[in-house]
Parts: C-alpha cells; structure tokens; sequence
C-alpha cells in the first residue's frame, strides 16, 4: 500500500527526531546521510531494521527520549541470546491501550462485557495489552493470566465472563475443558480474541464451537507495541490495521524490494507516533500480504491476510514464492489423504522441481490421486508439481517438530 502524504509527514518527524536523539537508529541514520523523508522515494531508501538491532541496542540503547519520559519497559523473550527491551513513553502506553480498544470495538465488544484475560502478564506484552484496551473500552478486566484451568472455568461461571482472551493454544484447552465437563450452558462467552499464531481451520473450529464463541485474530509484536496493532473482523477475511499509527509495507523476503498489494510477502512495519522507541522499516520475517479493496464489514483501515507463517519457512521455486502452509492448504481438501507430507525441492536437469511426498488411505487409485493434487496445487499456486503417493505409514513421524520442507538445490 502506497505511503501517504500524512505518512509521511508522520515518518518525517520520526526521522528528524531519531537524528535529534542521537540513539542507536539516529547514527545509523546520520551515517547514511538521512536528514529528511519528503517522497516516496526518500521513505523506500531509508535502511531495514532488524530484532538483530535490537539486540545490538540491549539494554536501553533503542530509547529516543530522555529517561525520565520513559515510564515502562517491555521485553521480548530472546529464544537465544541477549532479550530485546522496548522502552514506552506515557503517550506509547495510551496509544497502545487506544488501538487494543479499536480491537475490541471491532469485534464488536462494549463496555458491557466482561473480558477474562488468559496471556500472560509482565515483561511480556500480552496480558497487559489485553487489560489496558479493556480498561480503555470501560469493559470489566478479569485478569486471570496463564493457567490454573480449575479457577477459569470457576471465574467464567460466577463471573459471567463474556469475552475470553488467549492464545489459541489456551482457547482449545479451555474448549475441550468445558466440552468435557460438559458446561457450555453455564458459561456466558460469546466472543475470543486470540492471539495471533499461526492456526488451523480444524482448530478454529473447535474452540468456536467448544466454547460457542466468535473468534477474532488479534495483531502484534512487542517490538511494535504488542498485541492489538490489527484484527480480524466479522467478515473473516484478514486482519484490519491501524494504519494512523503504523506503516505496513510487504517487501519479499529474499530481496527485500517492496511488492505490489495482493502478493505475499514479509510484513515491514513503521512507526509513525511510537516515542520510546521508534522503529522504521522494521522486518518482522511474520508472511502476508495487503488484502487490496474495501472490506464487507465497512470498516475503513486496510488489511493483511491472516499470517502464513514466517520467512524463514519459505521457498523460492521458479520465481514464485511458497509457503508450506499453501500446500496444506491443498492437501487439507482430500479426505484420503492423511496429514503427514514431505516437500522436496531440487535442481534437475538444469530446472527446479518441487515434489511432494503424500499419504493415502488407499480408497483411491495412487496415480489418479497424484495426478489431481499436482491439478490442485498448479491452478491455486501457478506451478505444475511432482506428486508421489505413498501409502499411510511410509513418511517419517517425529515427536517434536516434523521437518516437512527440504530444499536440496543448496545442500
Ligand atoms: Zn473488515
């Protein structure tokens, strides 16, 4: 989506105050010559920002304020190495608990509701993100946080609880908990706002149906806020983002060039108010795409697609980008087929080849299956793969993480 004039006006004082404040971002800025963003083209040469950045800032290297307008930190939880602190001024906090209520309001859920907040809270964005917008919306905050099922359930019960928010890991407990006991006409839920990992249609539909809920995928990173930047609507076709606070652009992965709307790519987040910490063009490695044209729900706020994973799962054959997650997609569709796959990728004979490796029940004859999901995956993806299909039990089946993607034209 093309960066607007009021953008960039907005881009523009972060640049000039970055500069100013002489932190971490503004060397770097100052060194490239970057003094002012008037144009388009002045925006897209501006550099990439990376949670490798961050990293290099630990601890308060990224804060482009004096300390005493600081009034709390964030922190995401490295997996490896040093963590990443996000320092919030007072106007980054209420900016944050605005959007988080815009959330709220576009899932349709009032001052009249009653929120149980199941995320964490602390260093982590969630929990507070959660409480701050409820608060912000005059709804009734139950901050229950992480775990102890017992008390939720008790809480959801003699509360009355209307609104659940969680991940969508904790909402399919929750779900299969009350299924269980068989409780979900003493519970008063009738929406969730769940956090936004990548998940399922099963899943999703489990929970909606477990605990008769409306499910809303909510937005966020804590690099940028949190939890509560976008989300998805009524018309459950991607996710609506605040695009008065921040700038999406959607650039490929492997080069960085932005792409045009419609095409899948990595989500490049700006922000055009943050104070404490500034960040522009910052790679989320997070996959979407600009949903282009207005949503049936009338909201105004433009879209990304819901997430198909991160960048780092993608491959690039015959110069179109792929994602695991399109080929479940496919697969997903036929009943005979069981849920394992492998994907191989390999430089034959001068060209790249993409085979997927299936599963069957054996209900159907093996090359006329093959022959119909290599039909499938070149009409919705716009190759023609080679499709092997073996029987139930061939592929390999691990405990952990399956490895289902192997790109052999660099081994
Ligand atoms: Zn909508």
């Amino acid at each position: 989506m093309k960066i607007s004039e009021s953008q960039l006006k907005l881009v523009n004082d972060q640049v000039r105050r970055l500069v100013a404040s002489d932190n971490y971002f503004g060397r770097r800025l100052r060194e490239a010559g970057v003094t002012e963003v008037r144009t388009e083209a002045d925006f897209l040469a501006l550099p990439f920002s990376e949670k490798e950045d961050l990293r290099n800032c630990y601890p308060l290297g990224v804060s482009a304020v004096d300390e005493r307008e600081i009034v709390r930190i964030h922190s995401s939880s490295g997996t490896t190495g040093t963590p990443v602190i996000i320092p919030y001024t007072a106007r980054d906090v209420e900016d944050w608990a605005v959007q988080f209520a815009r959330c709220y309001e576009l899932a349709g859920i009032t001052s009249e509701d009653r929120i149980q907040i199941t995320p964490g809270y602390g260093l982590w964005t969630a929990g507070i993100g959660f409480q701050a917008g409820a608060e912000k919306l005059g709804a009734m905050a139950v901050p229950m946080g992480p775990g102890n099922t017992e008390k939720q359930l008790q809480f959801m019960v003699d509360l009355q609880t209307t609104v659940i928010g969680a991940t969508s890991s904790y909402a399919l407990l929750l779900a299969e908990e009350v299924e269980r006991r068989g409780m979900l006409d003493r519970i008063a839920l009738r929406k969730g706002v769940i956090g936004s990992e990548r998940w399922g249609r099963k899943m999703r539909e489990r929970v909606k149906e477990g605990l008769g809920i409306q499910v809303y995928d909510i937005y966020g990173l804590t690099e940028v806020y949190g939890p509560g930047i976008g989300i998805s609507c009524d018309a459950e076709d991607g996710m609506h983002y605040w695009d008065d606070l921040i700038y999406i652009e959607i650039v490929d992965p492997a080069t960085g060039v932005p792409l045009p709307d419609g095409e899948w790519g990595e989500i490049v987040i700006t922000t055009l108010v943050k104070e404490g910490a500034p960040l522009i063009r910052f790679r989320t490695h997070d996959l979407s795409r600009i949903i282009p044209g207005p949503c049936p729900c009338g909201c105004g706020f433009p879209r990304i697609d819901s997430l198909q994973g991160r960048s780092d799962d993608m491959v690039k054959i015959k110069g179109v980008n792929v994602f695991p997650r399109q080929i479940e997609e496919v697969l997903q569709e036929y009943p005979q087929l069981s849920s394992e796959y492998q994907i191989r990728i390999s430089h034959l004979e001068g060209r790249d080849t993409m085979r997927i490796y299936v599963e069957t029940d054996g209900t159907q004859d093996f090359l006329e299956l093959a022959d119909e999901v290599a039909h499938e995956v070149k009409r919705r993806i716009g190759f023609t793969p080679l499709v092997k299909v073996v029987e139930l039990g061939v592929l390999p089946r691990s405990e952990k993480k399956t490895r289902r993607v192997f790109d052999e034209r660099y081994e």
